[in-house]
């Protein structure tokens, strides 16, 4: 028994509400005419660090395992997802993806499909050295590796795992791999953070990485995420720029979280995601598949959507198609992080899939 137990929403959305106004084919749109392309896929909540803004020391109560959906029961969903819905691109995430006995052959099931849609990966690259090749054969476009210092005592610190050079080789082999560009994902830690983001940017324009900052969010297991404990945007773009020359990328940003930076003239670029201090949720284009079959329509959603007991209960794929349509027309226009009102989700970021 671990001290945090996996919190799960307490508000489950069952089949029957389907509003009349919502369309039944075409993109899977909401009522603010946001179209959902990009799918997250949490493949399990298991992980094999415990980075401490995401899961405490001693983990979580993991997800039983028959509330796990069966390689064949996420097959289907993900072909109805990219057959049905319009999803252009598939990300698998976790928890941490490369626990997930079989990876390789449901990243061949969607390199399959027509139209085949981008296939990419957002992995701590523990395990990744061993795993890059065989993923880029089985049709893996990219991958994304969280990396939050490349100083050996400050990642032990902060992942509460001695795995450094594992996730270094890692970056290496997927860049050798053909898994470009491969980005990494910092999460700051608000002591020593604005240090190693300099670091870090150093390290990846060495290796020819694109670097992604993203501002720490109130998903931790543990519910300790304070704002004024956590660096903002404007403090990370304000160290960054003390030390590099930084432009804004002329690139047009679209649906990209990423505010991107040209950094010494470019073309290396620099991304800070600003997801609390300046939200971009009026151009949010995810949606959502948990590793037990729930539909979420933001990180932040306070419901969830049950394919998993539809699937168990022999629902044809019009039925579940109508329902994830339905839980992505009542998405919220945003994740409310700075109402006065906000409530953080029970699910933690691991349990959701980032
Ligand atoms: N285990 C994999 C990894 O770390 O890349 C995939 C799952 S992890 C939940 C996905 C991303 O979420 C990582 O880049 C991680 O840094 C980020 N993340 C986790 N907790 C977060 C938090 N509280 N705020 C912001 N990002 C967070
Ligand atoms: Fe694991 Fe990723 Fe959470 Fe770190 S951020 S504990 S690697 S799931």
């Amino acid at each position: 028994m671990t001290l945090t137990a996996l919190g799960l929403p307490a508000i489950r959305r069952d089949a029957e509400e389907h509003p009349a106004d919502m369309p039944r084919t075409g993109p899977l749109v909401d009522t603010f005419g946001r179209v959902a392309t990009d799918l997250r896929v949490s493949l399990t909540d298991r992980c094999n660090l415990r980075c401490t803004y995401c899961m405490p020391a001693e983990g979580l109560d993991w997800l039983p395992g028959d509330e796990l959906l069966t390689r064949d029961e996420l097959a289907r969903l993900l072909t109805l997802a990219v057959t049905r819905l319009g999803i252009t691109c598939v990300r698998f995430t976790g928890g941490e993806p490369l626990l997930y006995r079989g990876l390789e052959d449901v990243v061949a099931v969607v390199a399959a499909l027509r139209p085949r849609p981008e296939i990419a990966l957002t992995t701590n690259g523990v395990s990744l050295a061993r795993r890059a090749r065989a993923l880029a054969d089985a049709g893996l476009d990219r991958v994304n590796v969280s990396l939050d210092s490349v100083d050996a005592v400050q990642f032990a610190a902060i992942t509460r795992r001695d795995r450094l050079d594992d996730v270094l080789d890692g970056l290496a082999a997927a860049a050798a791999a053909g898994l470009g560009p491969v980005k990494v994902n910092a999460v700051l830690d608000p002591e020593g953070g604005l240090a190693d983001a300099v670091e870090l940017l150093d390290y990846c324009l060495r290796y020819g990485y694109q670097l992604r900052i993203i501002e720490q969010m109130p998903l931790d297991a543990g519910h300790l995420w304070r704002r004024d404990a956590s660096l903002g945007a404007d403090e990370i773009y304000t160290a960054l720029a003390a030390r590099f020359d930084l432009s804004p990328d002329p690139a047009p940003r679209g649906s990209a979280p990423a505010q991107l930076w040209q950094v010494n003239g470019g073309p290396a670029t620099v991304g800070i995601i600003a997801s609390v201090s300046h939200a971009f949720c009026a151009a949010c284009d995810r949606t959502r598949l948990t590793a037990d079959g729930q539909i979420r329509s933001c990180l932040f959603a306070a419901e969830e959507t049950d394919l998993r007991a539809l699937l168990r209960n022999g629902a044809d794929d019009d039925a579940l198609e109508s329902v994830w349509r339905a839980a992505m027309w009542r998405k919220a226009a945003g994740h409310g992080i700075n109402d006065p009102g906000f409530v953080q989700p029970q699910r933690p970021m691991s349990a959701i899939g980032g």
